[in-house]
């Protein structure tokens, strides 16, 4: 099959496309038929390489994936041959205290697949196996494109705001990164469940397309001061809820922007994991830092619920040819792109 496979670390010149083995499945797993696959930023991180983190190469990347099932193994019980599915795609041992309790991310054999997988064991690719539990049906409404573009980042943003921050109705949400996948999602959930959302993105076209999905207010970081805003925005009370992912660059502005009693929550750091942190907010204002990894199951098929009733809509920047991965990642590094991109095969 052909596939995107790295075989040392580096720049998106590593990349290759070419021929690797068709996966072989066990009893427990299913081989889909990859019709398309959505990049992620943590297609770079593994590319790059992550200090302290050990890749088994050569790589396939990819942790979003739709297609057709075209093989189950002997002991696969609740996916058929020729089924549409999308991956979940956290794997875990589901059998422990951790996993059997809804904390899946808490597991000791948790690895999130196509990143921490392998060798050869991604979504970029012609064919993909993974676990039967892993395997979630597609909604019925998308194409394998849009389905490929959602379960990661909707996941994400899903545990984010509605596992960890726990949002209300009536509350002030900041969503940095508005143009990102997960930004673009978290607007949408934020709505959804009735939260004034305050976008933040680097240009205003984004800005634009934020307010298409939804956003009540938007900030332009390149030529507006965000804590300034937020504090205009909201009558100098700041955001209950500030929604992270880029970290280092934006992190002292984030618990700037919370109002007293705030949460902040956080689930990456494209721009660095140093940042600093006066004490004296996080204890006078009585403020939560929650960190947010990934989700549980039930979370991405309750999410997917909305996704099939038409009130989170998936956001392709763009589809490109499977062979072009190594031009979806300069995209994404360069910032360049409105939502997700979608490979396909
Ligand atoms: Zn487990």
């Amino acid at each position: 099959m052909k596939a995107i496979v790295f075989h040392e670390h580096g720049g998106p010149e590593v990349l290759r496309y070419e021929d690797a083995p068709e996966p072989e499945i066990g009893p427990s797993e299913v081989l889909i038929k990859v019709r398309a696959s959505g990049c992620n930023y943590n297609d770079i991180w593994a590319r790059q390489g992550l200090p302290g983190m050990r890749f088994d190469l050569p790589h396939i990347s990819g942790s979003d994936a739709a297609g057709k099932v075209v093989q189950v193994g002997d002991a696969v019980k609740t996916v058929k041959a020729g089924q549409k599915v999308v991956v979940h795609p956290p794997i875990s041992c589901r059998q422990c205290e951790a996993c059997t309790s809804g904390h899946e991310y808490f597991c000791r054999f948790f690895k999130i697949w196509g990143f921490q997988t392998g060798p050869l064991d991604g979504g970029h690719a012609e064919y993909a196996r993974i676990p039967e539990a892993n395997a979630v049906p597609m909604p019925e409404n998308l194409s394998f494109e849009e389905a490929a573009s959602i379960p990661l980042v909707l996941l994400t943003a899903w545990h984010m705001l509605v596992g960890r921050a726990q949002i209300k109705a009536g509350e002030d949400v900041l969503i940095w990164g508005a143009g990102s996948g997960v930004g673009s999602v978290g607007i949408q959930v934020a709505k959804l469940f009735g939260a004034r959302v305050i976008a933040v993105a680097g240009s205003d076209k984004k800005l634009e397309k934020a307010k298409e999905l939804g956003a009540d207010e938007v900030i332009n970081h390149s030529t507006q001061d965000v804590v300034a805003e937020v504090r205009k925005l909201t009558n100098k009370k700041g955001v209950e809820v500030v929604f992270e992912h880029v970290g280092q660059a934006t992190w002292e502005r984030s618990v700037a922007s919370l109002s007293w009693g705030g949460r902040l929550v956080i689930c990456g750091n494209t721009t660095g994991f140093e940042a600093k942190t006066d004490l004296r907010f996080l204890f006078n204002k009585q403020l939560s830092l929650l960190g947010s990894h990934q989700g549980n199951k039930a979370e991405l098929l309750r999410a997917l619920k909305f996704v099939e009733a038409g009130r989170i809509k998936p956001v392709i920047d763009r589809v490109l040819p499977l062979r072009e991965a190594a031009q979806a990642q300069q995209l994404m590094e360069g910032r360049a792109q409105f939502g997700k991109i979608v490979l396909v095969p």
